[in-house]
């Protein structure tokens, strides 16, 4: 049965799922949504005697219905292989009591390579099955890991052209220099005066200029977007619950039926959202423990049902969680207002207007399934460093977060639920905040001796990713003012000469 997508503003603007992931975002604003989700239809038992690409088939042909098998598998080859360190793709490690399921395994080590290595292919396959002819510019704002895992996946990508947008001061030095020495004749990397909202609000805005998409058209280009508003980035992420789910199963460490908490470091919204929507399959997850930073927008929205973006934005050591404008909260709002597109427009009309929007108590029930907690930037530091000397086990600031939030959430509630914790970085990208954190004298010393320093102290090898940059030139070095994105897109693909011909 053919599964069709709309957005979550306008019930009437509809999408085939190949159409929806060539978009990106609805022309109204809003963001694509499966008219239902679709339930499981393999048994947990089978799927548990799979490997990663055979879940992720049986998972995403259940959203993706307008891509043939043939299609959609030969996406999952390429997308799923040497690239990344292990076989297993998504391992599971076991520490002082709780699952980390890392999901930094491919070639940009953070959570963001699993969808970011598929998305090109669903994409270009995408293009292809609508007939459009248009070479595809992928505008991309980035608060530190979503730029470089999709410069990775687009890089040199025929048809493709790819512009990141990253907060020029708010990601951390390898975050930064993995970005600068992109190559790749069709990768641009900008940095802006501004925070992620900044660039966030910067490309939406040029996705929703349609006299911009006019002219594009003209030049031979559309548009596309490589962030979470993407249908195609949160369909992939879905298969890892299922994948996670189903080898506790497979080891004996679940019974049948048995519930599993999750906890996500969450910035915008996308990866607690994917495990939501895998809860909605028919995945026996118990409580989604969104996890936040000092940015705690999302735990003040679960606590109180009010969403207030009015508020300083703080730079912290997690710097991919700062956000204040969670993009993919709106399929949430759409679904919890019972489906109901008016309803989530205008609470976003409101968020646009005056930052602010309030849920009724209905909705409000409707979020049962959620657990909010949030960690200060000691409390995150105190997660990596007391961990390091129970377990030995090196986690990364973000994971920390989610680390920091779940002790919290047992003390409290009591809650025994065995439990997985969504590991969405690579402690080697974020290792000046983490080698410090384990101890104050690791200040003084240079970024990549750190690499080695934590290499020696976890008994893990420096990943390729870091190897690579370790002498890599910087080709990207172009600075702009927020209010020039814009600007900066048209003289990048010399449409502001034709403006005034
Ligand atoms: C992007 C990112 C997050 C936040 O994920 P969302 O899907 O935006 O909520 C958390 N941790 C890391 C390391 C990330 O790169």
């Amino acid at each position: 049965m053919e599964l069709i997508f709309q957005s979550t503003r306008n019930a009437a603007e509809k999408a085939t799922a190949s159409e929806a992931i060539l978009k990106g975002l609805a022309s109204d604003g809003g963001l694509f949504v499966p008219e239902r989700i679709p339930a499981l239809d393999v048994p947990l038992s089978g799927l548990a005697q799979m490997g990663y690409k055979q879940v992720a088939y049986e998972v995403m042909k259940l959203f993706l219905t307008d891509f043939s098998e043939e299609e959609l598998k030969s996406c999952i080859d390429r997308a799923y292989d040497g690239k990344f360190d292990t076989e297993e793709i998504a391992p599971l490690r076991e520490a002082d009591g709780v699952y980390y399921l890392e999901l930094f395994h491919g070639a940009t080590i953070a959570f963001k390579d699993m969808a970011l290595s598929i998305l090109p292919h669903l994409l270009t396959t995408a293009a292809k099955k609508n007939h459009a002819e248009e070479e595809i510019v992928i505008l991309t704002a980035t608060s530190g890991d979503t730029g470089k895992a999709a410069l990775a996946g687009f890089a040199d990508v025929p048809g493709t052209r790819i512009i990141v947008f990253y907060p020029k001061d708010g990601v951390s030095p390898i975050q930064e220099k993995q970005m600068v020495t992109q190559r790749g004749a069709n990768t641009a990397v900008i940095g802006i005066r501004g925070n992620f909202d900044d660039a966030q609000s910067g490309v939406k805005a040029m996705f929703g200029n349609q006299e911009l998409a006019e002219r594009m058209k003209q030049h031979g280009f559309r548009f596309s977007s490589a962030n979470s508003i993407n249908i195609g980035r949160l369909v992939p992420q879905i298969v890892y619950y299922v994948y996670a789910y189903t080898r506790l199963l497979g080891r004996g460490k679940l019974a049948k039926g048995e519930l599993l908490n999750v906890v996500v470091p969450t910035g915008n919204f996308g990866n607690i959202l994917a495990a939501y929507y895998a809860k909605c399959a028919g995945l026996p997850l118990g409580k989604l423990i969104c996890a936040s930073n000092d940015n705690k927008v999302l735990y003040d929205f679960f606590a109180t049902g009010v969403y207030d973006r009015n508020r300083e934005f703080i730079l912290t050591t997690s710097p991919s969680m700062d956000i204040l404008i969670s993009s993919n909260l709106e399929r949430l709002i759409y679904r919890i207002a019972g489906d109901d597109a008016q309803k989530n427009a205008e609470l976003m009309g409101r968020l646009a207007a005056g930052g602010v929007y309030e849920i009724t108590p209905e909705m409000k029930e409707r979020l049962e399934d959620f657990a909010g907690g949030y960690a200060t930037a000691e409390q995150t530091a105190e997660a990596i460093r007391s961990l390091y000397e129970k377990t030995g086990y090196i986690i990364d600031p973000h994971t920390a977060v989610a680390a920091s939030v779940y002790s919290d959430y047992a003390k409290k509630t009591g809650d025994g639920t065995k439990t997985i914790i969504a590991s969405t970085a690579s402690p080697y990208k974020f290792t000046r905040s983490v080698m410090t954190a384990i101890d104050a004298k690791y200040g003084s010393m240079e970024d990549f001796a750190l690499a080695d320093e934590l290499s020696r102290l976890s008994g893990t090898g420096v990943p390729r990713a870091i190897e690579e940059i370790r002498g890599a030139q910087v080709l990207h070095t172009m600075v702009c003012g927020r209010e020039e994105m814009q600007e900066t897109v048209e003289k990048l693909l010399g449409l502001q000469q034709f403006i005034n011909s």
